[in-house]
């Protein structure tokens, strides 16, 4: 008989996460009540916000509980319905978190249409990580024909998004990654500069690519990447703060110098703009343009996009821990084996 398989939250990590802070569970296939549906995962998404709902903090959502299903966007298929709006065989986005099938009600779901595009599209570039790029890069970093646009973490989901509606909207877009790899596969995307952040020269590298300075830096990371952006920064510049993920497994606060008073001080003399965002704030009033923006400009070749598919549930622990530090190159899916 077919059973569920889920991933629970085990312990909370201490910095790094480890396969000890996930328990696996095999359970039977629940039941779909009235209005509901009996899903069956076929991509996971696995993004860097997991790795907050695994603490004990507060922040703009509420953390995994201890002993409960890890948290998480997945495309998933109808295996039963209890509700008229969807049939078996219906692919839909949907949350079911870390496990192989799960019930959802039908209102939470969202039917995709497979012939649009592939559905895994749903949860990367057509879906959140698309989206937040799309909002942030626009709304706050607002770029201009000729500017020039920095973003880290660019080989990822969101920052070759960030890059690539840059040089759309006419800007100088410059990616940072890390590796040789994901340098070329920026320069592969249209970058005008791809940079590698573990290289020794970092810092030289960055200063030659932008002499005219940075008009909007798209933050994804911190750390020694935001270190030798911040003195690039144009007067006026925007700095849409979209994520820090050099943090995510800090334990304590950095050695000194205490850099803050710097940072006031150049987002004062130099009249910076650092606009922290969540993009479920840009939901409404940009999600259906975005998605009539972005098919468009994958249709024409100008938004191109990565996955990186791993095979079996069981191994979403480690491809998530790689995650955090690098090691998924394009958006990454774990794919549930057929149960
Ligand atoms: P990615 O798939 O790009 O994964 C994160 C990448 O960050 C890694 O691949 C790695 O790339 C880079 N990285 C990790 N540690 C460091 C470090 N110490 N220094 C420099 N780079 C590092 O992730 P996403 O595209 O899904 O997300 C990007 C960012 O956007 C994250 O910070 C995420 O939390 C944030 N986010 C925010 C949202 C919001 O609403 N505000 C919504 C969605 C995402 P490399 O190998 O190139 O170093």
């Amino acid at each position: 008989m077919t059973q569920n398989t889920r991933i629970l939250l085990n312990s909370r990590p201490h910095g790094e996460p480890t396969a000890e802070n996930f328990r696996f569970e095999t359970t039977p296939l629940p039941t779909p009540g009235d209005g509901e549906v009996l899903l069956r995962t076929i991509y996971l998404s696995l993004d860097p916000y997991m790795r907050g709902r695994m603490n004990d903090a507060k922040s703009y959502a509420a953390p995994v509980e201890l002993g409960a299903v890890m948290e998480g966007g997945t495309v998933a298929e109808v295996v039963e319905s209890n509700d008229p709006s969807l049939a078996v065989g219906d692919i839909v986005l949907s949350h079911l978190g870390w496990q192989s099938y799960g019930v959802q009600p039908a209102r939470h779901v969202r039917k995709l249409d497979p012939s649009r595009a592939p559905v895994s599209t749903a949860v990367g570039v057509l879906g959140m990580p698309g989206f937040t790029a799309y909002a942030g890069v626009l709304e706050i970093g607002k770029p201009q024909p000729g500017e020039t646009v920095v973003v880290a973490a660019a080989a990822g989901p969101v920052g070759s998004a960030v890059g690539q509606i840059a040089r759309i909207k006419g800007a100088r877009a410059v990616g940072i990654a890390g590796g040789p790899d994901k340098v070329a596969y920026l320069r592969e995307l249209g970058f005008d500069v791809a940079i590698d952040h573990r290289s020794p020269t970092f810092e030289d590298d960055l200063a030659a690519a932008v002499p005219d300075g940075i008009d909007v830096y798209f933050e994804n990371v911190g750390g020694h990447v935001w270190d030798a952006v911040l003195p690039l920064l144009n007067t006026y510049a925007r700095v849409p703060l979209c994520g820090v993920v050099a943090h995510y497994n800090d334990t304590e606060a950095p050695a000194g110098p205490d850099r803050s008073p710097y940072l006031l001080q150049s987002i004062l003399t130099r009249s910076i703009t650092l606009r922290g965002f969540i993009q479920s704030e840009f939901v409404k009033s940009h999600y259906r343009q975005f998605q009539t923006d972005a098919a468009g400009w994958i249709a024409d070749g100008s938004l191109q996009y990565k996955e990186d598919i791993v095979e079996g549930l069981e191994n979403a622990p480690e491809a998530f821990i790689g995650l955090l530090k690098g090691k998924t190159f394009g958006k990454a899916l774990i794919k549930p084996r057929e149960a």
